[in-house]
């Protein structure tokens, strides 16, 4: 299996690289002096990932879905019509495509909780914190998160040295308030939705926007409400 990777000298790349290499896949790696038509072209991979910034991300998503070759998208920024667009485009091609504002268990397990807990609150709050390089505000994990929500929700962003991807969603009640947090301390916790990913695109002929449709297919259900 070939794995191209567009953005593989970044932060993410390079622990995507790691991963992607220690279960034995091979690796084709795109920076941003590459030319990712000539590289797909040359190296006939059998998916992509793409882990570069807001403003590549879109073109590179296209570009492959054109192509008919299975892309992940782990580069957040995207506008909610430019996933739009791109959904219709993998629908025409019959491409799989898996968007994925957070790769993390964690936080998908953080934002399955926010889907329950928003039966009983009305007052939401999500609030993210971020390394000081991110390029997206608010990130695409609060963006997600709120989607998710069918109450609207209020985000606030705060850009920070030290923290790498926190979140927050506080929910405000009679006399009482309830959140669910967390807390990223090291890249490496993202790498095994990326590499479930990576295996489960190949079998999709259309969009997926958040892991979360894959590893709760059915959803939060909705609690009995005794109170
Ligand atoms: P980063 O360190 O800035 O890395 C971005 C990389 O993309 C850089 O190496 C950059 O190269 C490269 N790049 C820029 N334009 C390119 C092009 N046209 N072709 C190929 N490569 C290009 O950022 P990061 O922290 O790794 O984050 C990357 C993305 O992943 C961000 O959008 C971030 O929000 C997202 N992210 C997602 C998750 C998730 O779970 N889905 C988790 C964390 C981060 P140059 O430096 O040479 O420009």
């Amino acid at each position: 299996m070939k794995v191209l990777v567009a953005g593989y000298q970044g932060k993410m790349g390079r622990e995507a690289v790691k991963a992607i290499k220690n279960i034995g896949f091979e690796v084709v790696g795109v920076g941003s002096d590459d030319n990712l038509l000539d590289a797909i072209k040359s190296t006939h991979p059998d998916v992509m990932v793409d882990l570069t910034t807001p403003k590549q991300v879109v073109v590179h998503t296209r570009t492959a879905i054109e192509h008919n070759l299975p892309i992940v998208v782990g580069a957040t920024g995207l506008k909610p019509s430019d996933i739009d667009d791109l959904s219709a485009l993998a629908t025409h091609h019959k491409t799989g495509v898996i968007i994925a504002p957070n790769f993390s268990i964690g936080a998908l397990l953080m934002m399955h909780c926010a889907q329950i807990a928003e039966h009983f609150y009305d007052d939401i709050n999500i609030v993210e914190v971020h390394h000081p390089q991110k390029k997206d505000q608010p990130s695409g994990t609060a963006l997600r998160t709120a989607a998710m929500l069918s109450k609207s929700a209020k985000i606030q962003s705060r850009r920070q040295k030290g923290v790498i991807a926190d979140q927050t969603v506080y929910f405000g009640g009679e006399g009482e308030t309830f959140s669910v947090s967390h807390h990223t301390s090291d890249r490496t916790c993202f790498m095994s939705g990326l590499l479930f990913s990576i295996k489960k695109v190949m079998q999709l002929d259309c969009l997926v926007y958040g892991l979360d449709h894959l590893l709760f297919p059915n959803g939060a259900s909705a609690p009995v409400d005794i109170f």
